[in-house]
């Protein structure tokens, strides 16, 4: 099947994109996170495409995307009522909510479990074409599992080509890491996959937060299937450093002696530019002060190293402090668990 790449501008997308939903095929769709791979959300199997074009695992369900909050009740048993305040000012946005599923949900999409995860994104030709589909939209990012999330129509392509008919090409997204998954059904309100919106942002109005266990802590077993698998790898082997800026900077120069000659790709902030030509090649994380900077590159830079066939990344890390967490929680996936604290 060949792959249409079509711009958010150009008249007919919601009609191109509605009538790929309701004949069950898949359509690619920007967000404010990443690029989602959609698909009718009710239909067992247009969810049964999604799993089979990103190869992903069985056992990892997927969030079901709406445009309007009313849309949220025919899909969940209830909707407690901290929960519906707390929506009006995070919706839409970059949180994913889990609640009790109701009936007209497919196992497909929940992997068999009885909760189902939720979110209504912001771009307003997403949510145009999931109104007009007159379906909620199931989409997990419309990376190939395993490969950094896309954040480009590019990226996209690279992952889908010849697999899903309909690429929708928004332009880049803006936050770049993917939604904060909160767990409604229980008390304290648990976070499972960390994102935009920290702990804080979300006591403001969900009262008591707390992150899962395995988010801060190796060993302990997530409670979000997702979150157990290697993730967002790059192809070359790839180690974080983190620390006293001004050592981590002393390091990245040993580093540059070390393996002079070699594939090297360093990623760092924009203050450490000076060392660029000392490796092969040099990806700016920005501003050091701006996270939200350093969360919208990571995935097209290591996207950038693979297509350069990078064999060996220093990214610098960041503290694990409120959109730190998340950045963090995908380097470390990113890097397998090869982080250095120096
Ligand atoms: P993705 O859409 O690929 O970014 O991944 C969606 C994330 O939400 C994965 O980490 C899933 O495991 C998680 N998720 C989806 N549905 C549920 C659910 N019912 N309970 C817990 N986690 C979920
Ligand atoms: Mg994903």
């Amino acid at each position: 099947m060949k792959t249409k790449i079509i711009n958010e501008n150009e008249k007919n997308v919601v009609e191109e994109a509605v009538k790929c939903i309701t004949q069950n095929e898949l359509v690619a769709i920007p967000t404010e996170t990443v690029y989602g791979l959609g698909g009718n959300g009710l239909s067992d199997e247009a969810c049964k495409k999604i799993f089979e074009a990103k190869n992903r695992p069985s056992d990892n369900p997927l969030i079901l995307h709406i445009s309007e909050i009313y849309e949220l009740y025919r899909l969940v048993e209830e909707v407690p009522e901290k929960v519906r305040k707390a929506l009006e000012y995070y919706w839409p946005g970059p949180l994913t909510i889990i609640l009790k599923k109701s009936d007209i949900i497919p196992k497909t999409v929940t992997c068999g479990g009885d909760t189902v995860a939720i979110r209504m994104p912001k771009k307003e030709i997403t949510r145009n074409i999931i109104r007009e589909s007159k379906v909620p939209i199931a989409a997990p990012s419309a990376n190939l599992s395993g490969r950094p999330s896309p954040t480009t129509a590019i990226d996209v392509y690279e992952d889908m080509k010849d697999k899903i008919p309909l690429i929708v090409d928004g332009g880049a997204c803006n936050v770049g890491i993917e939604s904060t998954v909160l767990d409604c059904t229980c008390e304290p309100n648990l976070i499972l996959r960390p994102g935009f919106y920290s702990k804080e942002d979300l006591e403001i109005y969900f009262g008591s937060v707390e992150y899962d266990k395995s988010i801060l802590k190796e060993g302990e077993i997530p409670k979000s299937p997702g979150q157990k698998y290697k993730h967002y790898a790059p192809k070359g082997f790839m180690e974080v450093i983190l620390g006293n800026r001004y050592k981590v900077r002393d390091f990245f120069t040993e580093k540059a002696v070390e393996l002079k000659g070699e594939k090297v790709a360093l990623v760092t902030f924009e203050d450490n530019s000076d060392l660029a030509d000392s490796f092969y090649k040099f990806y700016s994380l920005g501003n050091r002060d701006n996270l939200l900077q350093m969360a919208s590159l990571i995935f097209r830079i290591l996207r950038q190293c693979d297509d350069e066939n990078i064999t060996h990344i220093i990214c610098e890390g960041v503290e694990e402090k409120n959109l730190g967490i998340g950045i963090m929680n995908r380097l470390k996936k990113s890097c397998g668990g090869n982080v250095k604290i120096i």
